[in-house]
Order: C-alpha cells, then structure tokens, then sequence
C-alpha cells in the first residue's frame, strides 16, 4: 500500500484547485459603468437617465428563480432578519429551524428577541426533518426556515403542508442555493419569502450582499420598507410608516452581480456535472457514505460536496485525522459546522430572550458533524474530470488506509 502523505509519501495530486471568485472583463465593464453612471447608491436615478442596476439586479435574480418580485439588501444575514419580521414574526415568536446551518440563520431571529427552536435533520439528506416539525409546534411558533443546505432543498412539498394547515410563515434560507430547483421550480419563492447570500464564498457574489424573493406583494413591500428607513414604495422621501433600518446595496454591488448572473448558469451546469462524476467515484470506496439528493431536486446549486465517513467502517480514524490526511494528498477537504443547537452564544442568547434555559438536542446533526461529514466547497466542483478524479482517488488512499 502507498504511504500516505501524511506519512511522508507522495501526494495524490500537487496542481491546485480554481480560484473564487472568478471574474472579468464583464465585471469590470459593468462596474466602470456604474462609476461614470455617477449613480452609486440605491436610491434615485441615473444622471443619464437610466433605471438603477439594482432594479434591474432584482428582477432578473427574481425572474431567474420563477420568483414574481426581489428587493436586495447589504447581506443575507439581515434578508433573513427582514424576511422574518415582513413576515409577521416579533419579539417572543419562536421560529422552527435545523441546527445544521450557518450562525445567521439562528442570529437573524435571536437580534430581535424572536426565539430559534432547532428541530433534528435528516440523517441521509442533513436537511431539516418534515417527521420532527410537527412536535415542535406550539402556540407561539409563528415561522419556519427551510435551509437549503449545501445547494440542496428541503422538502418544500410536505414543509409547505406543514406551514399551511398550522398558518406558519415558511421562509426559505437559500444563501446556499442560487438556482437551486424542487420539481423544476426555482427556491426562493416556494415558501412566502426566500432570501440569498452574495458573501465571499457564496456562488454569486459581490463581496457581500443579499436578497429576498417572494411572489406576495404585500410582504415583499413590507421587507422594502424595512431595509428602507420606513419609506413605502412611491411614497414621499420623507414619509416614513414604521422603524426601518438603511441596509440598501449599492450600484457597484448589483453591477458586479448582473455579470455574477451571467455566469452562474455555466457554473451550476459544471458543478452539476462535477458531481455527478463524483458520486459515481466515492460512490465505489468502501467507508464512504454518499448524501441522498431527492430526486424531487431538479437543480441543485452544489455549494458544498458533502460526504460522510462510515465511522462502523473506518475504525483506524477520527473524522479529523481522516480529513488531515486527505488533505495532505492535496485535496482541501474541510470539517463542516458544529450544529447551532449547541453553540453556547445561540444558547446564551435564547436564554436571554426566552428567560429559560432551553436546550434542545439534535442526536441527528450531533452524531454527523462530530464523526461524519465533510466538504468540499464550491469553487473546488469548477474543476475539470481530472481535479475531481484526483479527489477521488485521494479520498480512496486515505479509505484504504484508515479501515
Ligand atoms: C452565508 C449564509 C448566511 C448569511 O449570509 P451573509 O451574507 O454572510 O450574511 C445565512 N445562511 C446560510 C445557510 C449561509 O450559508
């Protein structure tokens, strides 16, 4: 058997992995437009006449997800904090969630005292478990977040369900998810308000930014107002109906998005692709447990390559010893999140809030982010049949080695 680089061998694979972001001459174009359009903020007109980029920003994001209207904002965390309150939900409300997501997904709530119930995930899909909803509703439930982990979406079908016949808000946190499908239909607008990420990482970015989708005109104008100092569409400048906050984006923003957009299409074809070849190669190693994509998932937008290990399987290594290991054959494989229903800020902050303390345990999401999954994110699926063979086979060495 070869000796694992970790050990002193050769490594599987020394070329490194695409960068992100990937931009142009696209990029570059619609930015300088945006200089010399000497319209910069999210307000008013072009001096040459023209309609901001940002409307235009919006409806093709929006349109892009079978979405009827977007309004964008400076970032995800706060589309989901906006969505959250345009949706009904105040202070005290609790919000049914998975705890296996980003800290904003429970942050959003928790920065106005509404209050995060983490019901467990699904073992084969780590997306939150429609089964475990149900229980987690009392009277005070008021909204339920689908996180559409990794590019994946949460059963929108029986979730909707779920929300409609108890008269829940169902709230899409799709930060992970540009141009994700559920039976051929685009995530953001599945639910009653959907919001995604531009950030760094995300598959389309900016540098930072967000966006909320909806078909329902009264609760999309009401998350305008609240990302808009109180101000009501075509209402007077200083007309202001409730407390909002300013969290517009900018023209430079929106600009490097429109090309972002033009790109995305390709992109999610090729991590498609990508991760079809390797499901078929880690689908064959022995110790590895692939994720189950429901095949009511028409598009998935493959933020993350999530796989487990089979820790029965491979009884010479720890989850991380296993990830450094893989590593070291240079493939940038990475641990995944601790789940939020232990993170003693959340914790700390819901005892605050609710003035108890409330644990909540996820056996599900515990067991598999402490022993199971990992990541291979978004950038890395952009590589070409040989990158991702080289993942395979690293991944593979390392199998034969630990089990
Ligand atoms: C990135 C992310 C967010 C937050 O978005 P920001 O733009 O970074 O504020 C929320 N939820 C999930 C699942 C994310 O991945």
């Amino acid at each position: 058997m070869e000796p694992l680089a970790i050990h002193g061998g050769p490594p599987v694979r020394k070329a490194p992995y695409p960068d992100w972001p990937v931009f142009g001459v696209e990029e570059q174009r619609q930015l300088t437009a945006a200089l010399y359009s000497g319209k910069w903020g999210g307000t008013g007109e072009r001096r040459t006449g023209e309609r901001p980029v940002i409307e235009e920003l919006e409806e093709r994001f929006a349109r892009f997800h079978d979405a009827a209207y977007g309004v964008t904002l400076v970032n995800g965390t706060m589309a989901i904090l906006v969505a959250l309150q345009a949706a009904g939900v105040k202070t005290g409300d609790e919000v049914i969630m998975p705890p296996y997501t980003f800290i904003a997904t429970a942050s959003a709530p928790l920065l106005f005292g509404a209050i995060p119930v983490f019901v467990d995930v699904e073992e084969e899909t780590l997306l939150l478990d429609p089964d475990k909803v149900e229980s987690a509703i009392t009277p005070r439930t008021k909204a339920i977040i689908a996180v559409h982990i990794a590019g994946a979406v949460a059963d929108m079908t029986r979730l909707k369900d779920l929300a409609d016949s108890y008269g829940l808000a169902l709230i899409e946190d799709a930060a992970q998810a540009h141009g994700a499908q559920w039976e051929g239909k685009g995530v953001g607008a599945l639910g009653h308000l959907g919001i995604f990420s531009f950030q760094s990482s995300k598959n389309m970015t900016a540098g930072e930014g967000g966006i909320i989708l909806s078909n329902d005109r009264e609760r999309i104008d009401r998350a305008w107002s609240l990302a808009n100092v109180g101000r009501v569409r075509g209402g007077g400048w200083y007309q202001h109906e409730r407390i909002g906050w300013n969290l517009r984006m900018t023209e430079f923003q929106a600009s490097i998005l429109l090309a972002q957009l033009d790109r995305l299409k390709e992109q999610l074809h090729l991590r498609e692709k990508n991760a079809a070849l390797l499901e078929e190669l880690l689908g064959k190693v022995e110790g590895i447990r692939l994720i189950r994509r429901d095949p009511r998932v028409t598009r998935h937008a493959y933020h993350l390559y999530m796989f487990c290990l089979s820790p029965d399987r491979m009884r010479k290594a720890s989850l991380s010893k296993f990830i450094r290991a893989v590593q070291a054959e240079g493939v940038p494989v990475v641990p995944g999140y601790p789940p939020l229903n232990r993170n003693p800020s959340v914790l700390r902050s819901i005892r605050d809030w609710a003035g108890e303390d409330r644990l909540q345990s996820c056996p599900v999401a515990e067991e598999l982010a402490d022993r199971q999954v990992m990541w291979l994110k978004q950038p890395i699926l952009l590589t070409d049949g040989q990158g991702i063979r080289d993942v395979a086979r690293a991944v593979e060495k390392v199998a034969a080695w630990y089990r």
